[in-house]
């Protein structure tokens, strides 16, 4: 192996003047030995001897001069990777930290850093987790080198839950240093989803049920009790007639939800125009309206108003929200229907009731699948709970909104803002 650095020449000068030592030093004992008086040839072959010892002794260097000294031909000490690791680490969007063999922090990447704070470099895990599961999985890592995780929530700031995990870093040693990398994947939001569609799952089994149940009752009262009452038996034909409808309406908003999840990130082609829609439905209502004792004004404005939109969808939508207000706002006797471009030059509908009005606290979730104000009150208006949830997806399709004002004993107001 060639030295190619300065360390060439010290090498040479280092052997020249040892070399030299050897000589000066034969010089020295063959000088003794001729003072103390010995023969002079004694100490001419003495010198000579010496003189010989010390050129056989430089011979192998001097024939590879260049040749790198034994101790440096083998391999360096190796790099610390800390440096390294930390770089890759920061281009990784989850809190990692690097521990030492002693389950002390000594690093953290940029994305810990946002999510845990800056934590000081030194201490130990324990400081900042205290958590059993955490600490035993460390310590069984740190021994083992093997890798572990675990599931772990945190309350503070937010909930949120992670699976933590700790692997030892370069586990075949090569880099001479041991690191280990604890890791925070945060599940959180899969746990939310996961959740969401058991209770939906649940809810929707709910919903089947009731009926179902409903049904199988007046059938068996029919086989058995009143299996000779005519008068009982229409009554009750009548209300298993309401209870298969109820199951129908569920059933077709379960599919209506599920077909538009399918397209939801596909945003319509054609343009619309929302007066002949707005129009349409409020015709199609005019039979529940009267029935209600309520009258839907329309409010459209002279110029053609068109949005990109599907027309059938946007029936739904308008369908839904002005049923809602004349079942819901029954009491108001009028619901309003206006469409208009506001100032910012976006195109809006509103459907304004003068009921009740909805408490604030449940204005929020009115568009979360099965929920309702009062479980019993939507039921005996033929509800499914289903209705806005149809309607949020419909208009998130459309890059639109639904902006729900209410005030208590005021009635509501029920927006949607292309
Ligand atoms: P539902 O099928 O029960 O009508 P929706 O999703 O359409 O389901 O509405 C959810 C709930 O929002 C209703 O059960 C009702 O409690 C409340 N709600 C909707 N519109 C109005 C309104 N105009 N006035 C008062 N409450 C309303």
């Amino acid at each position: 192996m060639q030295d190619d650095s300065g360390e060439g020449w010290r090498n040479d000068l280092r052997r020249l003047l040892s070399a030299w030592i050897y000589i000066l030093a034969a010089a020295l004992l063959a000088l003794s030995a001729w003072a103390t008086g010995a023969a002079t040839g004694f100490a001419v072959i003495l010198f000579v001897l010496l003189f010989l010892l010390v050129v056989f002794r430089q011979l192998p260097e001097n024939d590879a001069p260049d040749a790198v000294p034994p101790a440096a031909v083998s391999a360096p000490p190796p790099a610390d990777p800390l440096p390294l690791i930390l770089a890759s680490l920061d281009g990784v969007d989850m809190p990692i930290f690097v521990l030492n063999p002693d389950a002390e922090m000594i690093a953290q990447n940029q994305s810990a850093e946002r999510v845990f704070g800056t934590l000081l470099s030194g201490l130990h895990v324990s400081t900042r987790w205290r958590s059993p599961g955490i600490l035993d999985m460390i310590r069984e890592t740190t021994e083992t080198g093997a890798p572990n995780q675990i599931e772990h929530s945190e309350r503070h700031p937010s909930e949120r839950v992670y699976i933590v995990r700790v692997a030892q870093v370069d586990p075949q040693q090569t880099s001479g240093q041991t690191y280990f990398l604890l890791s925070f994947r945060d599940i959180s939001e899969l746990r939310r989803l996961d959740r969401m569609r058991s209770d939906f799952v649940a809810n929707a089994s709910h919903e089947l049920r009731t009926p179902l149940a409903s049904l199988r009752g007046f059938i068996e009262t029919m086989q058995g009790p009143a299996r000779d009452d005519a008068k009982a038996k229409d009554r009750f034909l009548a209300i298993m007639l309401d209870q298969a409808n109820r199951m129908s309406r569920l059933v077709d908003d379960l599919l209506s939800l599920s077909r538009l999840e399918l397209k939801a990130h596909v945003p319509p082609d054609r343009k619309v125009e929302l007066g002949p829609i707005l129009g349409h439905v409020r015709d199609s209502l005019a039979p529940l309206a009267s029935e209600l004792g309520v009258e839907i004004r329309l409010d459209l404005p002279e110029e053609k108003i068109e949005v990109m939109g599907e027309r059938d969808e946007l029936v739904e939508v308008f369908e839904n929200l002005i049923e809602n207000a004349c079942k819901y706002g029954q009491d108001g006797k009028v619901v309003e229907v206006a469409l208009r471009k506001d100032v910012g030059g976006a195109t809006e509908v509103s459907v304004r009731d003068h009921g009740p009005g909805i408490p604030a606290e449940h204005v929020p979730r009115l568009t979360e699948r099965f929920y309702r104000v009062n479980v019993e009150d939507s039921r005996s208006k033929k509800g499914t709970g289903l209705g806005l949830a149809i309607v949020k997806h419909i208009l998130t399709r459309h890059r639109a909104r639904l902006i729900v004002k209410s005030d208590l004993g005021d009635g509501s107001v029920f927006t949607v803002r292309f």
